[in-house]
């Protein structure tokens, strides 16, 4: 059996972390199989779907590296054949025209509340052996019921929450094509992932409430039953369900905010998911431990430290080439033009083992292509009256130097030992003068790649 598995968001927001996570357990569930993995839009909800929407599902996806075999299908497109086989149910027997209009549902469900019982269809145009429906009324569209069993139970062994059963009776005549003639969502799915010959469906456990339906409209239609694997939700690092509040919930949100997409990949596969101890994986790993039985049926809690921990790992290990092309943009987006000297990659590579973003790391060097941006207190700080000349002897030597780390390192000894002083005595000013602020890596790596031109220039002009 070759396994299908399928990704199924409704384009009516960005691709948010849930999503996100949904879609990379099924492809990886397919990855790991040889099988084939399948994007469907479900875009039914013509009110709240749109083609923005869509765009976003697609970039984060690509954003990712979740690449899909077939795909992706729009449900709009697909209207033709959900109405095909409403007929054939309808010819089979299988569903049928209810006529009820609101006016008078409403009033069973007033009827059966009051008598303290679910509200729920009665099954009053279902057609029964010997049963006289009520007369035709004029003028009122029908909708088309499925003809629910009204016995027994519906059951699955879900593959991450155990075995579910519900009985028939909690199931009323679900409405599958609307007054209008359109098909309703439960409905559409189920022809989709039949089509679309799905054998294992991981989604959200919002949807687990819809499975009994699906299982029982898919036997209805002879169809195979596909395997369900329904993944918790997630929770904030509050505890709280994931939301807005939480602020980036949307997969390129990460991105913006400087997150490798690597480090959001391995992040998610982590989020309620486990290969005993281990953390940092890459997602062809992923793809080779990835399994079912390690998911937990517990709900997954955020932990924004430990993405920025990941991340950090993954700026470390990045090729600085394609690092250098993130942050080159990164540094346009403020303003910042990248000159040739220093070499953008060099740059990288000194500040990348001290930053967790990409913004964190473009912010941290912004000060090598323009004048730093003074940070005051530090300069009050380390720039005492003191220090001054002493580096503006140290400045003079530094003029008559190859423009060497150990010979920048050389000088600025020289200037400590023969003043009598500790070595941050005169690193600090010059990180101040030369960097804008007190935090940077070593004072004469720094210096070498300023180069010599720009390192004097502002130091003289600091003094
Ligand atoms: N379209 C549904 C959603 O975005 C998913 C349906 C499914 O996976 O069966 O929540």
């Amino acid at each position: 059996m070759t396994i299908r598995t399928r990704f199924a968001p409704s384009p009516t927001g960005f691709l948010h972390i849930g999503g996100a996570r949904t879609a990379l357990f099924s492809w990886a569930y397919a990855r790991k199989h040889q099988g084939q993995f399948i994007l469907r839009i479900e875009d039914t909800d013509v009110e709240r779907s749109t083609p923005e929407a869509v765009q976003a599902i697609l970039d984060g996806m690509q954003w990712l590296g979740l690449d899909w075999d077939e795909g992706p299908f729009y449900q709009m497109q697909r209207m033709d054949r959900y109405k095909e086989i409403i007929g054939q149910m309808l010819d089979d027997g299988t569903a049928y025209y209810c006529y009820s209009s609101r006016e008078e549902l409403d009033v069973m469900r007033e009827q059966q509340m009051q008598a303290g019982l679910k509200p729920r269809y009665d099954g009053r145009w279902r057609p029964e052996e010997g049963k006289i429906l009520p007369p035709k009324p004029e003028n009122i569209p029908p909708v088309v019921r499925f003809r629910n069993p009204t016995s027994g139970t519906v059951a699955w062994d879900d593959l991450v929450k155990g075995r579910i059963e519900i009985s028939n009776t909690e199931l009323d005549d679900l409405i599958i094509a609307r007054a209008d003639g359109t098909p309703t969502y439960n409905f559409c799915v189920v022809v989709d992932d039949w089509d679309m010959n799905i054998t294992h469906v991981l989604r959200g456990d919002d949807h687990v409430n819809n499975t009994p339906r699906q299982i029982n409209l898919l036997k209805a239609l002879g169809a195979k039953v596909p395997q369900y694997a329904h993944l918790s939700m997630i929770l904030g690092d509050d505890g709280q369900k994931l939301s807005k509040r939480h602020g980036a919930v949307s997969v390129m949100q990460y991105h913006e905010d400087g997150y490798l997409p690597e480090a959001v990949l391995n992040y998610l596969a982590r989020l309620g998911w486990s290969h005993g101890d281990d953390e940092v994986f890459d997602s062809k790993q992923f793809c080779q431990w990835f399994d079912l039985d390690h998911i937990t049926p517990s709900a997954a809690q955020f932990n924004t430290e430990k993405l920025r921990w990941l991340n950090a790992h993954y700026i470390k290990q990045s090729d600085l080439g394609h690092l250098a092309a993130d942050i080159r943009q990164r540094l346009e987006d403020r303003g910042v033009v990248v000159s040739e000297h220093p070499e953008l990659r060099s740059v990288i590579d000194l500040y990348r083992e001290r930053v967790h973003t990409l913004n964190e790391l473009a912010d941290a060097i912004a000060y090598f292509y323009h004048k730093p941006v003074m940070d005051v207190a530090a300069r009050e700080k380390h720039l005492t009256p003191e220090i001054v000349p002493v580096l503006q002897a140290l400045a003079e030597q530094l003029a008559a130097i190859d423009w060497m780390p150990e010979q920048i390192h050389a000088a600025i000894d020289h200037a400590v030992q023969s003043n009598g002083l500790k070595f941050p005595k005169v690193a600090m000013p010059l990180r101040v003068l030369l960097t804008g602020g007190a935090q940077s890596p070593g004072i004469d790596a720094v210096m070498t790649l300023l180069g010599k031109k720009e390192a004097l220039a502002r130091i003289h002009e600091g003094l």
